[in-house]
This record gives structure tokens, C-alpha cells and sequence, in this order.
């Protein structure tokens, strides 16, 4: 089964929405953090300072995950840097061994043409990879141990672009799951959001770049993206 990635202005409305709904809960969330700090001081004459050291901490980190969604569905023009394939995947590595480590899972990385080299946000295109190396890592957890996970990242320069190949062996998708992949939303997890493919997508399309799919139900997934290349 294979399925190209398509333009969808939803991402944009989602954007929108996203802003919103931040701007609405942040205000509350400031209110809040600032009783607290006033009860803090009758907190500490009962002993239970360390509830508002909770308290805070929660409230900062509801505040980060605004913050990341936030930055995660505006569109940002990318702020390109020249970089080689080769220091690309080395990061995308660092990003990934210990995640991969973590889930028994080998990850292996080769790479064709080393020198090439692509104009890109580094830190957009490597929340790109992450997001598709996270899913590949899913989909070998969600196959139960069924067999060892391996995850295969191969890049190599084709014509005018620069091919990232993550090949994985896990669960695979049906026809159905592949038809709605970078759907805003679109999520078969428990805890997904959805969010990842559709936003990776948008990414790569603002490169200028593509990204292609193909998986087999119950043998594995194979995302290829495509970047333009620099001489
Ligand atoms: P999330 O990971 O939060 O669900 P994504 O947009 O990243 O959101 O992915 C959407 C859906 O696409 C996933 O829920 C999953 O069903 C499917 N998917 C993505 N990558 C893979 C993969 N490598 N193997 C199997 N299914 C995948």
C-alpha cells in the first residue's frame, strides 16, 4: 500500500484553534500561580510548603505544554542552515539511541552520499525524524515482543533530493489507517494526539520536500522523506 502525503489548510485552522485555546487557558493559569504564591507563606506556617512547590510545578509544566503545542502547530518559515547528510543522521542518532535503547529495539543508520548536502531547519527536521523514529518505535512496541525491533534509517542523494529512508518491522497499517496518516487528529493510540504526521508533514512541505509511505499490515512501515538537495 503506498500513499503520498496532500496539502491540508487544516493544519492552518488547527493553528488558530491552538492559539486560542492557549491564550484562554493561560490567563486562569496566571491567576492561579499568583494565589498560590500569596497562600504560600500560610502553606509554610502549617508545614505544607512543599504543596506549593507542587502546585507551581504543575501549573509551569501545563504552561510548557502549551508552549510546545503552541509552537508545534504555528507555521514558522524555516530558518535554514546548510548542513550534510552525514551531521543530519548524527543527530537524528543522538535523539533516538536512548529512546531506542530503552524499548530493546537496534536502530541501525547508514548513509550513501555522507557529504551531500540539504538546506534545512535543523531543529524543525529533527522534530520530523524524532516524531517518525517515536512511531516506528511504537509500532514495534504495540507487536508485543512478537519479534526484535529494528529500525533502519538510510539516506542517500537521488537526483535533486536527498532521500531519508526509516524502515521499520513493526505492527505495519491497513489501507484504511494509511488513508487518514497525516490527518490532523488522525490517531489509533491511546495516548497519541495525532498531531505528529500532520505537523512533520507540513514541515517538510515548507522545505519544499515530500514525504512518501509504504507499509505492509503485520511486517512494517517504511516513510521516506524527500529534501532538496544544495550543490
Ligand atoms: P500519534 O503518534 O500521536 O498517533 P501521528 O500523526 O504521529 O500521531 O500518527 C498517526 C497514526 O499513524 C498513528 O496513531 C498510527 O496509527 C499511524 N502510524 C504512524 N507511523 C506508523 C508506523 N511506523 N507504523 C504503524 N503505524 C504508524
Amino acid at each position: 500500500i503506498e500513499q503520498t502525503a496532500y496539502q491540508n489548510d487544516k493544519l492552518a485552522m488547527l493553528g488558530k484553534i491552538a492559539a486560542s485555546i492557549a491564550h484562554e487557558i493561560r490567563n486562569p493559569l496566571t491567576s492561579i500561580r499568583g494565589f498560590i504564591q500569596l497562600l504560600r507563606p500560610h502553606l509554610m506556617t502549617l508545614g505544607k510548603e512543599e504543596y506549593a512547590r507542587i502546585i507551581l510545578d504543575e501549573i509551569d509544566r501545563a504552561n510548557d505544554i502549551i508552549y510546545e503545542f503552541l509552537n508545534s502547530s504555528k507555521p514558522t518559515a524555516p530558518m535554514a542552515q546548510i548542513v550534510t547528510i552525514e551531521s543530519l543522521l548524527k543527530e537524528v542518532m543522538l535523539l533516538s539511541e536512548s529512546e531506542a535503547i530503552m524499548r530493546g529495539c537496534q536502530m541501525h543508520l547508514e548513509a550513501y552520499d555522507a557529504q551531500a548536502k540539504v538546506s534545512i531547519d535543523v531543529k524543525q527536521i529533527k522534530q520530523v525524524m524524532l516524531n517518525i523514529v517515536k512511531n516506528a518505535l511504537d509500532a514495534i512496541t504495540e507487536l508485543g515482543g512478537a519479534r526484535s525491533g529494528r529500525i533502519d534509517i538510510v539516506a542517500r542523494k537521488d537526483g535533486a533530493f536527498v532521500e531519508i529512508s526509516v524502515r521499520d518491522n513493526g505492527k505495519g497499517m491497513d489501507q484504511s489507517t494509511m488513508s487518514r496518516l497525516f490527518d490532523p487528529f488522525f490517531t489509533t493510540k491511546q495516548q497519541g494526539t495525532g498531531l505528529g504526521l500532520s505537523v512533520s508533514y507540513r514541515i517538510i512541505r515548507n522545505h519544499g520536500g515530500t514525504i512518501r509511505v509504504s507499509s505492509r499490515p503485520g511486517e512494517g512501515t517504511e516513510f521516506k522523506i524527500y529534501l532538496p538537495s544544495v550543490d
